[in-house]
This record gives C-alpha cells, sequence and structure tokens, in this order.
C-alpha cells in the first residue's frame, strides 16, 4: 500500500499538505494508522514547531487568498451568516492561487467538505475592503 512508503507518504503530507485524516480516508483506514505509519518513518507531524516548510508556505497563500479576496459575511454553502469562516480548498489540498478552487465556508459545511477545519478566518466587521466583498456576494449570480 502506498502510504507503507515513506517517500509517497511524505509527500502527500509535508508537500500536498494533506492530512492524515484524508490521507487514511483515501485508504478506509483510522487516521491513528496513518499517524502510526509518520512515526514509524520519522516523518515530523504538522504542529511540530521543528518543522515548519510547507506549513509556512500553506499559510502563505492563504494569507494572500484572504488579503486578495476578504470573506464574505455568509458561508457559501450554507449561506448563513457565521463571525468565523474557514477557506476551504477544493482541489484536495493543492495550494493553488486560484480563488475558484477555494470557498469560504462555516465550520459545519468545512467540516463536511474536509473532515475537519483547518484554517480559522475571524471576520473583522470595517476592515474589509467593499468590492472585494461585493465580488464575492455577486459570484455564481
Ligand atoms: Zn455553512
Amino acid at each position: 500500500m502506498a502510504y507503507k512508503n515513506k517517500d509517497w507518504l511524505q509527500d502527500q503530507y509535508w508537500n500536498k499538505n494533506r492530512s492524515s485524516i484524508k490521507i487514511a480516508s483515501e485508504f478506509s483506514l483510522t487516521p491513528q494508522a496513518i499517524r502510526y505509519w509518520l512515526r514509524k518513518f520519522g516523518i515530523p507531524r504538522r504542529g511540530d514547531s521543528t518543522f515548519k516548510g510547507d506549513k509556512a508556505k500553506s499559510h502563505t497563500i492563504h494569507a494572500w487568498l484572504r488579503n486578495k479576496y476578504p470573506p464574505p459575511e455568509e458561508c457559501q454553502d450554507c449561506g448563513k451568516i457565521k463571525p468565523r469562516l474557514y477557506l476551504a480548498n477544493l482541489k484536495n489540498h493543492k495550494y493553488t492561487r486560484n480563488i475558484e478552487d477555494y470557498k469560504y465556508l462555516c465550520f459545519d459545511c468545512h467540516q463536511k467538505l474536509d473532515g475537519y477545519p483547518i484554517k480559522p478566518y475571524r471576520f473583522k466587521k470595517g476592515k474589509e475592503n467593499i468590492s472585494n466583498i461585493d465580488h464575492w456576494r455577486n459570484r455564481g449570480k
């Protein structure tokens, strides 16, 4: 199985920034099983402060996207107005800079899409660029 290959697993987890939950679901495994292999191969887990390379990369891209395309007030799936929206990657965690590959979702919708929320975004009223919000509101109408 692919996940028993160190290079593959490291690439999925770090370069492609996929979670152990995501990888596990591909093989109908529990996330614990993937974490076992990560540990066995000595692959550092995210949140490990000694290893930040690609995590920093995805943070940079998320920050760039949020700056360029500020979130709307409402979840783009269920339409509920939420104080906090999560930037969801729709392309299997390939961190592109194409906003069409992302959606701002509430906690519930993000969980449905991705299994768990990765990037919390606190909506700060009055700090957003109105034309960008209009851009978002008018999307898909
Ligand atoms: Zn929602």
